[in-house]
């Protein structure tokens, strides 16, 4: 259906935190996270609802500024105040549960929109590329629709589309596809595999235990803030040491 599998990704990113905290008030969310994602790795992050999963990738863009702790991207500390953030962000493409499309424009100029007024892109090029981006998400015959003639999956699949335009070295996903209808999870899931076959360095944020079973390098359990456990897949879901991640698969599995 796609052909992202066919185009090796060229530029991956690494990324390490240390320490990693964020408090909202009074309450910490993350308390001292330390996590290496290494170039082309796919890290899946599974857990229940409140540890802290969205939080931690959202550090990772400085969408939620950290309180403590050291994110580097490439070996740029991302938490450092004199980064360029922007530049920071034009190479970390972050896919959420929302699609958040504009809904006056076709999937074309969503694609486009951000090459033209990011990247300064002029108008030809940047259809280009976006159009070149769709095909890879399989939706090049839907160029000229609006997000409103689109399903939930095909919207989540331009959202990438658009994330992909930006030629990221590093992908976050959060919960891409808890908001969709069960028959359109599969076409949004094959996407991203075929995403991380093709070796881009990608952080998922997840609740489809099936996905990281099969996709992830690494999968990581959070819960309560912390990082219980992280290993292979095998050994996650397989051979879980701790009661807290026993007792969270016996809940989803
Ligand atoms: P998860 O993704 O694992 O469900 P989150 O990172 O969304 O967890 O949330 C972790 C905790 O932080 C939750 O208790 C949540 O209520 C709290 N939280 C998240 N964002 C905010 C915010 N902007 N203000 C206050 N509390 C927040």
């Amino acid at each position: 259906m796609t052909n992202l599998d066919e185009t090796a990704i060229a530029v991956t990113s690494s990324v390490e935190i240390r320490g990693l905290r964020k408090s909202f008030g009074h309450v910490e969310v993350l308390r001292g996270i330390d996590l290496t994602v290494s170039n082309g790795e796919v890290v899946c992050v599974i857990g229940p609802s409140g540890s802290g999963k969205t939080t931690l990738v959202r550090c990772i863009n400085r969408m939620e500024e950290p309180t403590g702790g050291s994110i580097v991207i490439d070996g740029v500390d991302i938490t450092d105040r004199k980064v360029d953030i922007n530049a920071v962000r034009s190479r970390v493409g972050m896919v959420f549960q929302s699609f958040n499309l504009f809904p006056h424009m076709n999937a074309l100029a969503n694609v486009s929109v951000g090459l033209r007024k990011v990247k300064k892109v002029p108008k030809a090029e940047a259809e280009r590329i976006a159009l070149d981006r769709l095909a890879a998400v399989g939706l090049r015959d839907k160029a000229r629709a609006r997000p409103s003639q689109l399903s939930g999956g095909q919207q989540q699949r331009v959202a990438i589309a658009r994330a992909l335009a930006m030629d990221p070295t590093l992908m976050l996903f959060d919960e891409a596809t808890s908001a969709l209808d069960p028959e359109l999870v599969k076409g949004v899931l094959n996407v991203m595999t075929d995403l991380a076959r093709a070796g881009m360095t990608m952080v998922v944020v997840t609740h489809e235990m099936g996905f990281a079973q099969r996709v992830a390098d690494r999968v990581v359990f959070m819960d309560k803030g912390v990082i219980v456990e992280a290993g292979p897949p095998e050994q996650i879901f397989e051979h879980p040491q701790t009661p807290r991640l026993q007792s969270f698969l016996a809940q989803v599995l």
